[in-house]
């Protein structure tokens, strides 16, 4: 399980801790920790517990820390979530300081359309709870669009406060260009380190716009944040979709899905295996219709090690967009040679308008 270098680190007399700065966290649900503990423990990784006892579940194994650990409450999501004008727990904050969080995360209520209020409270409280403090700001998407992202960037840079954006959206918050757009110019104008929790493969894609650090959930629930009006449950008896990232593909997928693009390939003689099976060292060479039966810890492991993977190869915007250019490649190999007709995501033409999209909004 390595060294406890971060907690050597945090020791060191900075209370901000060790240097996230590009710093890829997968982020799990508290109850997983004991499961997911190892998931982040590559070169640039750390792991997010999530929820009310993420602290609790960090504490239990604060001595086996050998990468950057945060905790996100979670406050701001679900039906009865305050608005993020309400007060912080003084003891949320004091508890990330005893148990050596890479970074304290504020446990903000959410910010809705327009609300400036509940934005200037979060980031107030933030700058006045100490120099270790992040601002989580759960925001209405409307903050990322033309006339939102101003005011956001001007508070933030006011305040002084390094921020983690939570994006909420229904599907993909940075599905649109818009969004991205505005992604873009808060990450270039802002003075302040700003990472993303709760987000997807797009969070490569922030980092490499300057970002200081992202984290992808591993399910679908902690990939964005859903709109306190939407049912977060399932309807009755059906099962939770479960997703794996195609590499070649670089999308989140549903495995069932996959299993049926490959059945549909293996129609032609002249099936390219290696589109479908998966080098990573959980799949170790297998065809990815394996995703559908394996357990719930394989898949994520499936999926945190193609992560871990495009990290190193995304670094700066030319590589971001080169990969997604192989993607939307990819996807057009599939149509063409083996009939597979997916769309791809729509985060692929939000982060590359000059590809545009015929009908694509
Ligand atoms: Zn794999």
């Amino acid at each position: 399980m390595g060294t406890s270098e971060v907690n050597q680190e945090a020791g060191d007399g900075d209370r901000g801790g060790p240097n996230l700065t590009r710093c890829l966290f997968v982020q799990v649900k508290a109850e997983q920790a004991a499961d997911f503990w190892s998931a982040g423990d590559h070169d640039g990784g750390g792991i997010v517990l999530s929820g009310a006892d993420a602290l609790r579940a960090a504490s239990a194994r604060a001595r086996q820390m050998s990468r950057p650990v945060l905790a996100d409450r979670r406050r701001y999501a679900g039906k009865n979530r305050p608005r993020g004008t309400a007060r912080f727990a003084p003891a949320w904050i004091e508890s990330q300081r005893a148990v050596n969080m890479a970074t304290v995360l504020t446990d903000s209520g959410y910010v809705g359309q327009g609300d400036h209020e509940a934005l200037e409270a979060i980031l107030k409280q933030a700058a006045s709870a100490g120099p270790d403090v992040c601002a989580v700001l759960p925001l209405h998407i409307s903050w990322l669009a033309d006339p939102g992202v101003k005011p956001l960037m001007a508070e933030v840079n006011q305040h002084e406060v390094p921020v983690a954006l939570v994006l909420e959206h229904s599907g993909d918050p940075l599905g649109t260009q818009y969004a991205v757009n505005g992604l873009k110019r808060l990450l270039g104008e802002s003075l302040v380190p700003v990472g993303l929790l709760s987000t997807d493969i797009s969070g490569l894609g922030a980092m490499a716009y300057g970002a200081a650090w992202a984290a992808v959930g591993v399910t679908s629930s902690l990939r964005h944040l859903y709109p306190a009006d939407r049912k977060g449950g399932l309807p009755f008896g059906a099962k939770r979709a479960r997703h794996a990232i195609v590499p070649r593909l670089m999308t989140f997928m549903n495995v069932d899905r996959i299993a049926e693009g490959w059945a549909n390939a293996q129609r032609h003689d002249d099936v390219d295996e290696n589109l479908w099976r998966c080098f990573c060292v959980e799949c170790g060479n297998r065809t990815m219709d394996r995703l559908v039966t394996c357990t719930e810890l394989s898949l994520a492991a499936h999926n945190i090690s193609i992560l871990a993977e495009l990290h190193q190869q995304v670094t700066d915007a030319a590589s971001w967009e080169q990969a997604i250019g192989d993607a939307l490649g990819c996807y057009d190999l599939l149509r063409h040679e083996y009939q597979v007709a997916w769309e791809p995501p729509a985060f692929m033409y939000a982060w590359l308008p000059r590809v545009g999209r015929r009908s694509w909004h």
